[in-house]
Formats: structure tokens, sequence, C-alpha cells
């Protein structure tokens, strides 16, 4: 049986682990932290659950393909229900729109809260669906970087889908066919799911809404964490062998072939490599490859985040699972995230409370707040001066949008800034969706899931094709082991 080794245990290492073990590898992955899921962990304080990274759970079939293909029930390891709003915003002008995920309840949502027409709405909606299904179900299902994939037949119905809007627009300017400018930010903000902004990344990212306004947004059971759980309880009974507390130190390669990895000073020989650590710190650190590392800093890093955990002792009937709180001005924000590196005093807030879907995920009569605000990834403050700045803003614009001083109601407090997600994650920079989408040829510049360098080495996740967010993790995964498969002979089957 042919060995492989995975280097990370985050959600598109467990993924690969989990496909290649049933294609009937050998597996072991090696996982620096003590347990597994990387930025997908959660932790609890004073009878409070805080999923510590990702909230928003879409496109769940990612997960259940995994559970199908490993021909075991879902249900024995992973539930999740349906949310009606997506998401609730917050406007400064007192204005509120809740994003039901009924498409019509939304449009006409859009239009009593903020006269926005529907019929913007819903052509909108249309017109992601349709990018979505015929161009990113090519290109995020197949690596880029591979000529079989553009000789696929549905390459040339996708390419002639393709409107020169969508590569040589802004999506800022895109959404300029909205008439109001709540709903502009509405979809501007989509552009925040890969790290990205929306004044400079192409209006390819318009299909993003697709996602969660009309496929739909999730909520697992016990929380984000459970994906996780879920994966690492399959992989466990696919037979891949976990080994935690354990970095990796370095690649073996010799004739440009992976042969292996070194762990605590040891060799530990294998046929196939794949790493889940940041693409940077793969050729960084683990090959030494200090060229190819600089290359991939060419591109601009994604945006990372300032999350406070905070436990708050009151409940807030106004909010919903998921919530923001737009600032004034857009575009001044994201010129403080990507062109000046420095915080913007009036951020955009979410807020995500899980304890509104569970109660149980806090004491009686509390809530359990993740408050994240999007912050550049090479921020160059020290980080005491961060997180005290950024609080004050926060603190202030809450004050000022729910007429309430939320600083007289928080117990318990945690934070995340971009050195502590470096630090836990191994994501350079702390950015949390690898390189950001902000050029036009963003999805091509992202670094393939194999090394051109190297034979037989693989990479998954955020900071590789197809990009970051679970979900593309996940087709990270997928994409992997459909290389693996097509390019190393297995042994007989497990
Ligand atoms: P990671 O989670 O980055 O894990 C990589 C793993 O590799 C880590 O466990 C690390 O310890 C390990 N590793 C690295 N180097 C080594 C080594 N040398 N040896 C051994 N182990 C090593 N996504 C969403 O879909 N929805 C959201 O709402 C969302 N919100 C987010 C909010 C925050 C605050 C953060 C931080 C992220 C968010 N994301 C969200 C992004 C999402 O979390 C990531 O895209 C995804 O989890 C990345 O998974 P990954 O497989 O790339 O690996």
């Amino acid at each position: 049986v042919k060995k492989v080794v995975v280097i990370g245990a985050g959600v598109a290492g467990l993924a690969t682990a989990i496909r290649l073990a049933v294609q009937g590898f050998e597996v072991a992955v090696y996982e620096k932290n003590a347990t597994p899921g990387g930025k997908l962990t959660a932790f609890n304080d004073n009878g409070f659950h805080f999923d510590a990274g990702p909230s928003l759970f879409t496109q769940p079939q990612n997960i259940e393909a995994l559970f199908a293909l490993a021909n075991e029930p879902i249900a024995d390891y992973f539930s999740y229900k349906t949310v009606p709003v997506a998401c609730k915003y917050f406007y400064e002008n007192g204005k509120t729109v809740q994003a039901y995920t009924n498409q019509q309840m939304f449009a006409s949502e859009m239009e009593q809260q903020l006269g926005e027409p529907a019929a913007n709405v819903t052509s909108y909606l249309h017109n992601a669906s349709k990018l979505y299904q015929n161009v990113a179900t090519i290109f995020l299902n197949f690596s880029l970087h591979k000529k079989s994939t553009w000789l696929h037949f549905r390459v040339v119905k996708a390419l002639r889908s393709l409107k020169f809007a969508y590569l040589f627009k802004s999506l800022g300017n895109y959404n300029t066919r909205f008439k109001t400018e709540e709903a502009q930010q509405i979809f501007n903000r989509f552009a925040t799911y890969n790290g990205s902004n929306p004044y400079k990344a192409p209006a390819m990212l318009s299909l993003i809404p697709h996602l969660e306004q009309t496929e739909g947004a999730f909520y697992p059971t016990g929380g984000m964490v459970s994906i996780t759980n879920a994966l690492h309880k399959l992989a466990l009974k696919k037979g891949v062998h976990f080994h935690f507390n354990t970095p990796v130190q370095k690649i073996i390669y010799t004739d440009n072939q992976a042969k292996g990895i070194v762990v605590n000073n040891n060799n530990i020989m294998a046929d196939v490599v794949v790493s889940n650590s940041d693409v940077y710190f793969t050729y960084k650190h683990l090959i030494g490859n200090h060229k190819k590392a600089q290359k991939v800093l060419k591109q601009e890093r994604s945006s990372s985040a300032l999350v406070f955990y905070w436990g708050i002792n009151k409940t807030y009937p106004q909010l919903d699972l998921h919530n923001i709180f737009f600032t004034k001005n857009y575009q001044a924000e994201f010129d403080h995230i990507f062109k000046l590196k420095r915080l913007y005093n009036d951020p955009t807030i979410y807020i995500n409370i899980t304890s509104k879907q569970e109660q149980q995920q806090a004491p009686n009569g509390c809530e359990n707040w993740f408050v994240m605000i999007n912050v550049p990834a090479n921020t160059h403050y020290e980080p005491a001066t961060l997180i005290a700045q950024a609080k004050a803003n926060i603190l202030h614009k809450l004050q000022t949008m729910l007429g309430d001083d939320v600083s007289k109601h928080i117990v318990v407090e945690h934070t995340l800034h971009p050195q502590t997600i470096e630090q836990n994650t191994g994501s350079y920079m702390g950015s949390l969706y690898g390189t950001s989408s902000n050029s036009k040829m963003a999805a091509f510049l992202r670094h393939p899931n194999f090394t051109s360098a190297i034979k037989n080495l693989y990479c998954c996740g955020g900071s590789v094709h197809p990009g970051g967010g679970i979900p593309l993790c996940l087709k990270s995964a997928q994409i992997v082991s459909d290389l693996i498969k097509s390019d190393v002979k297995v042994a007989a089957h497990a």
C-alpha cells in the first residue's frame, strides 16, 4: 500500500486524508497543534462556548460528499439546520435589513427597508447563480494548472458566459447597478468572504452571494467546531493515523521528488506528501526554497481579522445569529485595510451569536458574542495597541447603534489578532484566506495544488487553488486527491 503523509490537520488536510484513505492509501497526518482543525477550532470559558474562527457555514454538500464517499452515515457524525436569515444588517441611519435566504422575501425586504427595487435584487441573484453554475463549478472542481482542465467540454461554455464586466470591472463598480448605497454595501461586503477589497477585486466575486442567498446558510449542531470533530472522527474510522503536537520540520526530497518528511529529527518516508500548511511557509521552511516563497508573496495577502470573544451577561433580542454593523464609509475602511495598512476608526463590525441557535452555548440569560473586524494582514501594530484601539472603536460604534453600553455586560473576554492567527495556524501574516483576489488575474495566480519543482508534493488549503473559506478548502482536498489518483498508481485497495 502506498504511503501518504499530510502536513497539517486543517479542514483541507482532514478532508484530503479521508479521500486518500478511501482510495486505499495508508495515510498519516502530522499536526503541530494538540488538536485538529487549524482555524476551525473552539474553546469554552465559564459556560460560554466560542467557535474560534469560521462562523458562516455554506454548502454542506461538500461535507456530505465526504461521508458518501466513505460510505458512512453522516447522521452518526454530524447534523445541521438551515437558518432563515443569512445576516441582519444595521446602518448608522437607523435602517436594518434581514437578509432572508428565501429570495423573494429578501428582495421585498430590500424594497421595504431600503427602497431598493426588488427586481434589482432578484436579477442580481439570478446572474450570480448563472455565473456560479457555468463558471465556478468548473474552476472550483479542477486544477487550473492542468491542460486536461482546459480541454474539458464545459470550459467552452464557461468561457462563453464570462462577460467582459466580470473580469474587467471591480465588484464595487459592478454593484453600482443597485440604486441605494445600502444595497451596494451589502453586495460589496461579499468580497470580504475571501479577504478582498470590493473596490479592487473583479466583479467575478458577484457570484459569492449565490452561496448564502440562494443555496442557503446553515448552522451545524454544536457550533462550527462540529465540522472539525466530524471529519476527524471520519478520518479515524477510515484508518488515518494522527500525530498531534508534531510539527513537521522539513520535506525530504531528492532528484526533485518528495520522499517524506522530518519530524522530531526523524525521517518519515512516504510515496506522496501533501502540505496543508500555508504555501509560503511550505516553500520557506519545509523546502527551503526562498525564491519560490518570495514568488508567492508577489500576490497581495488577504485581510486578517481582530476578534473579541465576549461573554455577555445580557440578551439582545434585536440581534440574530449573524449581524453586521456597517461603517459609514466603506471605501475609506478598505483603503485603511489594504492601502494604508492601518486600523479604521469606524469599522464594519460582525457579531456572531451561536446561543441564538443553541441556548446552551451560553449560561442562562447570557449570550456568546464573536465580534470581528477586518484588519490588514501585515499590521505592524503592537498587539496590545491594536486591541485597545479596536475595542474602543467597536464599543463606541455599538453604543451609538444599539443605544447600550456593551462594555458593562462583558464578563468574559478573549482576543485573536493577526499575530496569534499566524502562531496558531501558520498563516503567514495572519491572513485569513491566503492571498487576496484584489487583482483581475488572482484566480490564475493563486498557487496550484501541486508544485512543478517537486514531484509527488501536493498542496491543499486556503493558501492555494481554489482559495480560502471552508467550501473552497474542501474543494482543494477533492482536487488534490483527484490529482494524486491520476498521478500515482495505487496499490490494492485497503
Ligand atoms: P488551516 O486551518 O490554516 O490549518 C492548517 C493546519 O496546518 C494548522 O492546524 C497548522 O497548525 C498546521 N500546520 C502548519 N504548518 C505545520 C507544520 N510545519 N507541521 C505540522 N502542522 C502544521 N471561512 C468560512 O468558510 N467561513 C467563515 O465564516 C470564516 N470566518 C473566519 C474567521 C476567522 C477569524 C478565521 C481565522 C478564518 C475564517 N474563515 C472562514 C477561513 C477558514 O477558517 C479557513 O479558510 C480554513 O479553515 C482554512 O483551512 P485550511 O485547511 O487551509 O487550514
